[in-house]
């Protein structure tokens, strides 16, 4: 078997790290070509040493260069790449056939979706880019037959349970609705006024996954859920109507596919990244994940509606959604601004919600027919937010 030539992009973070830990339960079949990093020194240099990559690339130069001075003392054979502008050449290179997008925020979009116009297989973990952009990355990946698989543990759940000949059409498919899971994250219990005044600390606490912080605590905010609802939107090819939420606290059942006869089809397991990864990297084979069997003796498995009172963040989603245009992007933008100030302790976890909703009120509307009208909503969200935030909590 040639192996699979692959980048990784955000290696450093959570998911690249899991993406890391399958492909070394699998010696000869990936072949690591890149790997992408911002700041993460000492990490990036481990995996170096494990992978053997013909590239690493860190955005900031200056971690570029302490990773270069000790990959050549330690004569790894590594070429260290530096900027932004390097995540898009190595995830578009001709040797390279799989690029697993696992950067953080719309930070990830030049790069993901320059793989999706070079044709590659696309493991796409970085939601944002999907909220941000849509419809021109569809577009993108419909261009160049690129392949995408999804790693977000819902949309590779649904991935699994649709025909495998499923191409972009859920009626001919018999597909009725699409059924996303949300554990409630670490504030489902929690009242209104309990979750307003939340730390980060507590924000991050998630109980059933481990995951970077941003990620975290959109978990925590339900926001997750509503970038997630919008991403089923462009890879399923759904209507807004199609897409339903529903709280199961344990996350055993990944998502659910239902059909027009009454089936419904679920995807369960342990919960743990490198199942939906493991499933991408080896499709159409099952590979082996690391991952513990799924345990079900003795366990009880519930279910539960979200609370949109209590987690405004879900309806603004939905809201964006039915807008349309630039209003994914402005509420992903906001909504990366405010967790990023929630975080630096610079805002309370309310003003997640309320600096979003202002911002889609002051920027939704605006044009929306090419990226660059999408970038620019983008910034100008980054700034509205960032005022209102600064305005209300100086
Ligand atoms: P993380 O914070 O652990 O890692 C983020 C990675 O992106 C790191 O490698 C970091 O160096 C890189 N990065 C950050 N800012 C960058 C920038 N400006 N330019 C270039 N690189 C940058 O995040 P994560 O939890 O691994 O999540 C990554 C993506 O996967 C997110 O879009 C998240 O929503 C999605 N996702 C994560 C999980 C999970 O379990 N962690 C599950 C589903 C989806
Ligand atoms: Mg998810």
């Amino acid at each position: 078997m040639t192996p699979r030539v692959l980048t990784v992009l955000g290696a450093t973070g959570t998911i690249g790290v899991n993406t890391l830990d399958v492909v070394a339960r699998h010696p000869g079949r990936f072949d690591v070509f890149a790997l992408t990093g911002a700041t993460q020194v000492e990490r990036m240099l481990e995996q170096c040493r494990v992978h053997r990559p013909r590239y690493a690339v860190m955005t900031e130069p200056a971690a570029a260069a302490t990773v270069r001075a000790q990959v050549t003392a330690e004569g790894l054979g590594v070429e260290v790449l530096e900027g932004a502008a390097a995540l898009v050449e190595v995830a578009t290179a001709s040797e390279v056939d799989t690029v697993m997008a696992a950067i953080v925020g719309a930070a990830g979009l030049p790069a993901t979706l320059a793989a999706a116009q070079a044709g590659k297989r696309i493991l796409l973990a970085n939601k944002e880019t999907l909220v941000v952009s849509g419809q021109l990355f569809m577009d993108a990946v419909a261009a160049s037959g690129a392949e995408l698989l999804p790693i977000d543990s819902e949309h590779n759940a649904i991935f699994q349970a649709l025909p495998r000949d499923f191409r972009g059409d859920l009626g001919r498919s018999g597909v009725n609705a699409l059924w996303l899971t949300a554990s409630g994250g670490p504030f489902r219990t929690l009242s209104a006024e309990a979750i307003a005044a939340a730390t980060p600390a507590q924000a991050v606490a998630h109980p059933n996954w481990v995951m970077g912080k941003k990620i975290s605590v959109d978990s925590a905010s339900l926001m997750n859920k509503g970038l997630e609802v919008i991403e089923a939107r462009w890879l399923f090819n759904a209507r807004p109507g199609q897409i339903r939420v529903l709280v199961h606290p344990q996350s055993i059942v990944h998502s659910m596919v239902e059909y027009i006869d009454g089936s419904v089809i679920a995807q369960m397991g342990t919960p743990d990244m490198r199942t939906p990864i493991a499933y991408a990297l080896g499709f159409p084979e099952r590979i082996d994940a690391g991952v513990p069997m799924l345990e079900l003796m003795g366990r009880q498995l519930s279910f539960e509606a979200p609370d949109i009172r209590r987690f405004p963040c879900l309806q603004l989603a939905f809201d964006a959604l039915a807008a349309g245009g630039n209003a994914a992007a402005v509420l992903n933008a906001a909504n990366e601004v405010a967790v990023a100030r929630f975080l630096d302790g610079a805002a309370p976890f309310g003003a997640i919600a309320a600096s979003i909703a202002h911002a889609l009120d002051t920027l939704a509307g605006g044009p929306a027919a090419t990226l660059d009208d999408l970038l620019e909503s983008d910034q100008a969200a980054r700034r509205v937010a960032g005022a209102f935030i600064g305005a209300v909590h100086a």
